[in-house]
């Protein structure tokens, strides 16, 4: 399957490894758009939040249980930090499978945009 971040889980595609347990692989976004910016993916292909289902939320669960552990390694925990699932091309998707971005290091505002 010709899929980045499968290619990055399996080492085919060079990343900075920040977080891996046996179901979730986090690493530095290659574009950071934060001071820490962080892709966190499931170790198994789903291509979008779309594709979530009764077979596979126990990826997305490993996913949240992720975060926080991630949030502290960064130093990020205290001050606070965006998680964030675009999905489709409407969401602004670039890579079809599934992932999250953990930002923070700076003040987010909302509404998103
Ligand atoms: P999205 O637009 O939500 O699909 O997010 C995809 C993210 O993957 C973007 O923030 C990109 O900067 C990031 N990205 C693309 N290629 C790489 C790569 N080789 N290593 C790390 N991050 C990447
Ligand atoms: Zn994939």
């Amino acid at each position: 399957m010709d899929c980045l971040f499968c290619k990055i889980i399996a080492g085919e595609v060079p990343s900075t490894k920040v977080y891996e347990d046996d179901m979730v692989y986090a690493f530095r976004d290659i574009a950071p758009t934060a001071p820490e910016h962080v892709v966190i993916v499931p170790k198994k292909h789903i291509a979008s939040a779309n594709d979530i289902t009764d077979d596979n939320i126990n990826y997305v669960t490993a996913i949240w249980k992720a975060v926080p552990k991630i949030a502290k390694e960064l130093g990020i925990d205290g001050g606070g930090y965006r998680v964030v699932n675009n999905c489709g091309s409407d969401g602004g998707q670039t890579v079809n499978h599934l992932h999250f971005h953990l930002m923070g290091g700076r003040e987010f505002g909302w509404p998103a945009g």
